[in-house]
């Protein structure tokens, strides 16, 4: 019998699992702060969703046109500013969204990669976090894998990014996988068709090219969920952007459902790309590139936390005392067993609202974090942080409580959060404090 060895043991102060948005974040921000931070992300490529479809749009990064700051708008300064420009603002075609960042995809993801470098952070690509060893309240250590075989970390503070928190349900925390029924929103692969007449393609202004999409429905040449064809120009000229096919009833956290959603995927892709050559004015010599490498799992897991924001919190803009991020994005569900797709507005037109740090918080473990897209929300405020800046501004917020915890020895809930959100302000996070509802000053520490 094979029996597992583990091969290496290593220690470092801050553990963060999963490099997508949240997790670049969380490592920067740690790592800026003077503490050694590993980062371990399972793919070859840092940014998560982001690189899983390649090209999409930074949403919910400017509430109320103001932009969120911190590290998502270094990270765009630092594009924008490159010649030519590898990143521009621009708006959103949607109902309901403000302004949105597109930016091109490899450089993007080729300066996040060069940020965590310049900052010392330890990242290794192609290492999956399995297994949590935990004493009392506490993760003593992880057992990972990389191609040369399992290791072991011994961290102080572990930050889960991992958008399905495998490791902080194996830790114990109790979370709710997808909504109340069970149902996650659909998963979805995406492909930019190149060598487009946009002027032609966008003549009609529906994004959803309804019309076309009616058509090859009927004719049995478009699979039925694509009634709504989302379509938007690409960062590069003559590219455009499909964000429009969509599997339902998958579970994120189920590879083998995975896989096939992956195939069955690109097949509908496949189709896609020939029906908007053939039917849509403008497509007539496009052709299909940048096909997702896996399916963009929008939800999974939702881990309980300290807090669990709520659709009413949104609903009345709640500016909360340990705010991290502003935040006014619609509720953007997408295609759950039962629904089809709405983003209607989360709260009144003008306002905002706040997440607050203890929806990153575990009720018990002292030790752990999470950050992203499976934070501590009900089905409807998911549905709104979701977007990407959100995810990093509460990666930021993850990665600066780390090294307080670390600095003054205390568990992750002793985190002083006035402290966290002056930094977190200092750093140019913009709307905090400042905004905080004085009615909810009262907080679980
Ligand atoms: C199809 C789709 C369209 C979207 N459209 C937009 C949009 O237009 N604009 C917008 O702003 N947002 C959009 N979103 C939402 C947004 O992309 C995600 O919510 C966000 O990227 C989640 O970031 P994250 O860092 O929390 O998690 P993820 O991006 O899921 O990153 C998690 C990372 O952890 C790694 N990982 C997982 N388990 C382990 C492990 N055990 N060990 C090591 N590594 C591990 C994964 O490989 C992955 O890289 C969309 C999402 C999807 C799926």
């Amino acid at each position: 019998m094979w029996v597992a060895t583990i091969m290496r043991q290593e220690h470092t102060d801050v553990l963060v699992i999963g490099g997508g948005t949240a997790g670049f974040a969380a490592a920067l921000a740690a790592a800026r702060q003077g503490v050694e931070v590993t980062l371990l992300e399972a793919s070859s490529k840092v940014g998560g969703v982001m690189a899983f479809c390649p090209g999409m749009p930074w949403g919910g990064g400017y509430p109320q046109d103001q932009i969120i700051g911190g590290i998502l708008e270094e990270l765009t300064r630092r594009l924008e500013a490159m010649s030519p420009p590898a990143a521009f603002k621009r708006t959103c075609t949607l109902d309901n969204f403000g302004p949105e960042i597109l930016y091109d995809h490899d450089i993007a993801t080729l300066t996040m990669f060069e940020m965590l470098e310049e900052a010392g952070v330890r990242c290794l690509l192609g290492a999956t976090a399995l297994e949590p060893e935990m004493a009392h309240n506490t993760i003593q250590s992880l057992t990972c894998c990389d191609r040369r075989g399992l290791f072991r970390v011994v961290p102080r503070i572990v930050i889960d990014c991992s958008g399905d928190g495998d490791i902080s349900a194996k830790a114990g925390v109790p979370f709710q996988l997808g909504d109340s029924s069970g149902n996650m929103m659909a998963v979805t692969i995406s492909f930019h068709m190149s060598g487009v007449d946009c002027a032609a393609a966008f003549a009609d202004p529906d994004p959803y090219f309804e019309a076309y999409a009616a058509k090859g429905i009927a004719e049995g040449r478009l699979h039925p969920d694509l009634a709504k064809l989302y379509l938007m120009e690409g960062f590069h000229p003559s590219t455009v952007f499909c964000n429009s096919v969509h599997i339902r009833g998958v579970n994120g956290t189920d590879p083998l459902d995975v896989t096939r959603a992956t195939q069955e995927g690109r097949r509908r892709c496949h189709q896609l790309a020939q029906f908007l050559r053939s039917d849509v004015p403008g497509f007539e010599k496009a052709f299909m590139t940048n096909l997702s490498p896996t399916t963009g799992v929008r939800e999974t897991r939702k881990l309980q936390g300290v807090y669990r924001l709520t659709g009413g919190d949104l609903a009345r803009g709640t500016k909360f005392a340990d705010g991290i991020v502003a935040c006014d994005n619609p509720v953007d569900d997408v295609m759950r067993a039962d629904s089809d797709m709405s983003h209607d507005a989360a709260l009144q037109q003008g306002d905002f609202y706040t997440i607050p740090f203890r929806c990153l918080l575990p009720e018990q473990i002292e030790n752990l974090m999470f950050a992203g897209r499976i934070l501590s929300a009900d089905p409807m405020a998911f549905a709104s942080v979701r977007g990407m800046p959100q995810c990093m501004a509460m990666g930021q917020a993850a990665g600066i409580a780390a090294w307080l915890c670390i600095a003054a020895n205390t568990p992750v809930q002793q985190v002083p959060f006035e402290k966290l959100v002056a930094i977190l302000s200092a750093q140019g996070v913009n709307r905090l404090a400042q905004s905080a509802d004085k009615r909810i000053a009262a907080l679980a520490h």
